[in-house]
């Protein structure tokens, strides 16, 4: 089955400075047109009920003056009359979007009020408005543009009087050779005014990740374990086997908090002297800004890295825990907002690095998050988890190291944690294939029944896949330790008796 992929190839354009103008017009332009109609379609909703290409041909009825169509009910000539089809088509389309938008929003707040007022309360939720200003980049469709070259490209674009075509040149990535194009859009930043393709790459679905997983054990899987503090991510490649590959610490998180807790800070503090809370209130707009900003572009980054080091190690799946529900943590405004922001970016980074992996082939899943941090990735006990110089005991959350108890393990707690992620990808989507559900129970059964074999085997050191091995019968080593402390009865006081880590 054939799948697809796409991405979004930015250049920048080079061009006489009085043609910034040109651009600037043809933006203008598109945007009053855009607005001309959103109003149509606001004056005529049940428009809404028909799909884009039908839509489109209605609005065209509507508002353009053709022969066949003389008297149009709300005449496109009021505003110019020589648009050019593919012009006004993108600005149907982009106006019909955003009319989609606007209703729906509109009709969710609509059945809210509904069922407030049907229960006697009174709803004061204020209406979705629709946009007042419009700030749409300029879609080029067939038509509006020409000889394309990988380094320049001619553009019909509105220079305030007339139509002109413009040749202007294109630096930045070159576009793909084996991909589709889809219509550029020419997009303002400051100044500078840049040439963004949609580009479609098509190519042969991979197999599910059952199907990987199942078939052959050399399979790569990279892990991903996503922090709020000092690592931002730590990511570890394992093959289905079991053979840990590679390990990698993406950091910045620390820096990341201290810059927004201050900006969030300001904030508060603004806030304190206007008595004004809004967040589109003016003087904290340029602050939220640039939370927002930073907050984006690292997610951006840290996704990058981390499909870029799996495609590296030639993984072929990345998994993430599911990011859980958000519980917000007590204290000032700037730490409570501090983490709901990095709660946001979490969940930022997922979806960027899934849509990045998507792009090399790599499938993204997500496993179930508990005990992820607490569980030990060689023999599935609970481990102790310290600060540096502090006893390996107890279980601090956040602390950096880990510790089991059980066999021996040691290492860093969120690399610990990347790989209880990956193993139990592995052991979800080898369950069906396993003759009796399995259940996290029988581990502990089992210890008990073969202690008396394995109390001679050493704890191996080396790392391995303890689920799996354990699953299929095969040695036992992991189970040892516990087998014999039990015996002792003396289990250590961190570890509950009902040692279950369920692993799916
Ligand atoms: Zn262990």
């Amino acid at each position: 089955m054939a799948a697809k992929s796409t991405t979004t190839i930015r250049q920048v354009l080079s061009f006489q400075p009085h043609q910034a103008a040109w651009f600037a017009a043809t933006q203008a332009l598109f945007n009053q047109v855009v607005a001309f109609y959103f109003e149509v379609i606001q004056a005529h909703e049940k428009l809404l009920d028909l799909n884009n290409q039908d839509a489109l041909t209605a609005l065209e009825m509507l508002t353009h003056t053709t022969q066949k169509n003389p008297t149009p009910v709300m005449p496109l000539e009021e505003i110019r009359e020589d648009l050019p089809a593919v012009f006004r088509r993108a600005a149907i389309n982009a106006a019909l979007g955003s009319a989609r938008s606007f209703f729906s929003h509109l009709q969710k707040w609509r059945k809210r009020k509904e069922k407030a007022v049907a229960k006697g309360k009174t709803f004061t939720e204020r209406p979705p408005v629709p946009p007042r200003t419009w700030n749409k980049s300029v879609p080029f469709y067939g038509g509006q543009w020409k000889e394309r070259t990988p380094s320049s490209i001619l553009l019909k674009v509105w220079t305030g009087t007339c139509w002109s075509w413009l040749k202007v040149r294109l630096t930045g990535r070159d576009l793909p050779t084996d991909a589709e194009l889809g219509s550029p859009s020419l997009i303002r930043r400051g100044k500078q005014w840049w040439f963004h393709t949609p580009i479609e790459k098509h190519f042969a679905r991979p197999a599910t990740i059952e199907r990987q997983i199942t078939t052959n054990r050399e399979t790569t899987i990279c892990a991903v374990d996503l922090n709020l503090d000092d690592h931002l991510a730590v990511c570890t490649i394992q093959t289905v086997e079991g053979t840990i590959l590679a390990t990698k610490f993406i950091g910045g998180g620390q820096e990341i908090n201290g810059f927004r807790k201050q900006q969030l800070g300001r904030i508060a503090r603004n806030r304190r002297k206007t008595g004004i809370i809004a967040e589109g209130e003016q003087d904290n707009v340029d602050l939220w800004h640039k939370i927002k900003h930073i907050d984006e572009s690292l997610a951006h980054l840290v996704s990058a890295r981390i499909v870029q080091f799996a495609h590296h190690h030639g993984a072929t799946i990345l998994v993430f825990e599911h990011l859980g529900n958000l519980k917000p943590e007590r204290g000032k405004y700037s730490r409570r907002g501090n983490s709901k922001r990095a709660f946001w970016m979490k969940g930022r980074i997922f979806k960027y690095a899934k849509y990045k992996a998507w792009d090399q082939r790599i499938i993204t899943s997500r496993v179930n998050p508990r005990n992820t941090s607490r569980e030990c990735a060689r023999c599935h006990s609970l481990v102790a988890r310290y600060q540096e110089g502090q006893p390996a005991e107890g279980y601090t959350e956040g602390a950096p190291l880990v510790l089991c108890h059980q066999c021996g393990m040691q290492g860093h707690a969120d690399r610990n944690a990347s790989l209880v992620i990956g193993q139990r990808l592995v052991a979800r989507s080898q369950k069906p294939l396993q003759e009796k559900p399995s259940t996290p129970l029988p581990r502990v059964e089992r210890v008990e029944k073969s202690t008396g074999v394995l109390l001679s085997q050493e704890v191996k050191r080396k790392e391995e896949p303890s689920s799996l091995r354990a699953r299929h019968g095969g040695r036992n080593e992991h189970g040892t330790a516990q087998g014999r402390r039990r015996r002792m009865g003396t289990p250590p006081p961190f570890i509950p008796r009902q040692l279950r880590l369920p692993l799916e």
